[in-house]
């Protein structure tokens, strides 16, 4: 299922499809999955470049729903908290498979937290199928994808957690939370991103017990408003939490419009202003 997001529905023409990126979301609770459900996890695909981010689990199964393993060209983990990459064991298996195959040549690239050490040690070793890639590292380089630039911000969230933006030339067109508390610098990281993929943990009375790692709705919405997003998608979602009423709480806070992530939904965003969808 497809939704179009941005202002006046448009269609698509071939010659400028290269200007779409997609979205689709694979999981999006934590820290266990309800039933059918998945852990985080995103599929981005622009102009046929395919990038994981985050590999909860589930979301492995999930991915095969709309790609190919063998072509993925990216996985990022955003920290290694077992909601964001136990399926990282999958994919090894996956792609190792497939490189014996000859469905693959190259090895898969992955950006990956430099801790727990022992956790990013193994993921490490698995250079036959993994080329990894610190993102500690990778913040000191331009990370230049020709069609797309990456950004990396380190977040309010331990273990070691990475946020980033998606950009397009001049163009912010994705920031993605991660887990975070909330901290000064969160919205100067994300300022001008089109659509802003924020957690949303906590109602308003888990702030006080568990504001220093986790956002809250209503900070998801403060979040989009400051930085000028057109729409937040919310993540992240606690099984047992009321989703509409996380939504009505963003709403509360932010004039654009707020989706709740839906497992399966492939959302499409775009960096020209006369093709605005929705
Ligand atoms: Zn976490
Ligand atoms: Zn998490």
């Amino acid at each position: 299922m497809r939704i179009y997001i941005g202002r006046k529905m448009r269609m698509r023409r071939k010659d400028d499809d290269r200007l779409m990126m997609e979205l689709t979301i694979l999981g999006a609770h934590s820290p266990y999955a309800p039933a059918n459900g998945a852990l985080s996890g995103y599929l981005l695909q622009i102009d046929g470049f395919n990038i994981m981010i985050d590999c909860g689990n589930g979301t492995f199964s999930r991915l095969q729903k709309h790609i190919d393993f063998a072509k993925l060209n990216l996985a990022i983990l955003s920290h290694l908290h077992p909601d964001h990459y136990c399926d990282v064991y999958s994919l090894r298996q996956a792609i190792g498979g497939a490189m014996k195959a000859g469905l693959r040549e190259e090895p898969l690239i992955v950006y990956l937290p430099d801790a727990p050490k022992s956790i990013a040690d193994e993921i490490k070793s698995w250079d036959d199928v993994f080329h990894s890639v610190s993102i500690a590292e990778a913040m000191t380089m331009n990370n230049d994808f020709n069609l797309f630039q990456l950004e990396f911000f380190r977040t309010k969230h331990e273990p070691e957690t990475y946020g980033l933006s998606v950009s397009q030339g001049s163009q912010r067109l994705l920031a993605y939370t991660a887990d975070t508390g909330w901290f000064g610098e969160l919205p100067q990281y994300c300022q001008g991103a089109k659509i802003l993929l924020a957690e949303a943990s906590l109602k308003e009375q888990e702030l006080d017990k568990l504001g220093d790692r986790h956002l809250s709705a209503s900070q998801a919405g403060r979040l989009g408003q400051i930085i000028g997003a057109e729409t937040i998608i919310l993540t992240h979602f606690l099984p047992t939490h009321n989703l509409y009423q996380l939504q009505r709480q963003a709403e509360a806070q932010f004039d654009g419009k707020v989706l709740l992530a839906t497992m399966g939904k492939t959302y499409l965003i775009t960096n020209n202003e006369k093709k605005q969808v929705i």
